[in-house]
């Protein structure tokens, strides 16, 4: 090899592709999933789906990108580049979201899919348009793993989860009507423990696993949803098992939690990896 040549032949790089929001803060959205891949050592692309006017007080306007710039982007992306794994955060619009499900659906080869059901900011703005649902419904067919938070898992399935056991009811939901191979039904709205529920297709049944949470305290962080949807993404990337993902991503997540400080006037940020 010419010396200060790279040999490409003796790595192989992973490649996680987030489908998502611009966040300017960087907290959440598609600059806060980049940061994510980046911690995990995974290459990191990118495509908006839409611009948003915020900032660490919340979300002031959404603005969709022109539908055939997604489909086109995601084309031209994904004719040359094969992502080990995919992340679908905010969609936005209808239109958006269906030009995702059509470039998607042009796939020689199936890429694994972690879908984080974004629906609302946690200020109550809508980052998915009400007629959307049903294409984002159609997306998690097939997918190897949806986050929803209770209040988007309450929406989705039209189950009020009052008690445990309408939480398994509602993941069953998921596996067995929308089609996902797993979901994972996080608890951080929860009033009580803050456990997450996982449900994973095994043979014709669902297989719950209750996780358990823990409250980490200090005010509202901005992004949670998205770092920790990216991290399980980030780690299907490098091929480990769907349980072990999860377990990972929910520890990095609870590492940067800790470490959370404010950079403005509102929510506070997840620290970056590295920094306790
Ligand atoms: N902006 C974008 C682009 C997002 O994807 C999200 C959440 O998914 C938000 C804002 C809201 O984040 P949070 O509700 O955590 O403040």
């Amino acid at each position: 090899m010419r010396r200060g040549s790279v040999d490409l032949t003796i790595r192989t790089m992973k490649c996680a592709l987030t489908i998502a929001g611009s966040d300017p803060t960087g907290g959440a959205g598609l600059q806060a999933d980049l940061q994510v891949f980046s911690a995990y050592g995974v290459h990191g692309a990118g495509v908006i789906t839409a611009l948003t006017l915020q900032d660490s007080t919340g979300v002031r306007g959404v603005m969709p990108v022109f539908p055939s710039v997604a489909l086109d982007q995601l084309r031209t992306l994904l004719a040359d580049i094969t992502p080990a794994v995919i992340k679908i955060g905010m969609l936005a619009s209808d239109d958006v979201a269906r030009s995702v499900q059509l470039a998607l659906s042009g796939l020689a080869t199936p890429v694994p899919t972690v879908i984080d059901p974004v629906l609302a900011a946690s200020d109550g703005t809508s980052l998915l348009e009400r007629r959307a649902w049903p294409v984002l419904r159609e997306l998690m067919n097939g997918a190897q793993l949806v986050t929803p938070n209770l209040p988007e898992a309450e929406l989705l399935t039209e189950i009020n989860i009052e008690r445990t056991l309408d939480r398994e009811t509602a993941a069953a939901i998921f596996v067995e009507k929308f089609g996902c191979e797993a979901v994972l039904i996080k608890g951080g709205h929860h009033t009580g423990p803050p456990d997450d529920l996982l449900a994973i297709r095994k043979d014709s049944a669902t297989r719950m696993i209750w996780l358990e949470g823990e409250r980490i305290p200090g005010g509202p962080v901005h992004g949670t949803g998205c770092a920790l949807a990216s991290a399980i993404a980030a780690g299907l990337a490098l091929d480990k098992g769907l349980e072990e993902a999860v377990d990972h991503a929910r520890r990095f997540v609870a590492a940067r939690l800790r470490g959370a400080s404010r950079l403005g006037s509102g929510a506070a940020f997840l620290a970056p990896a590295g920094k306790h």
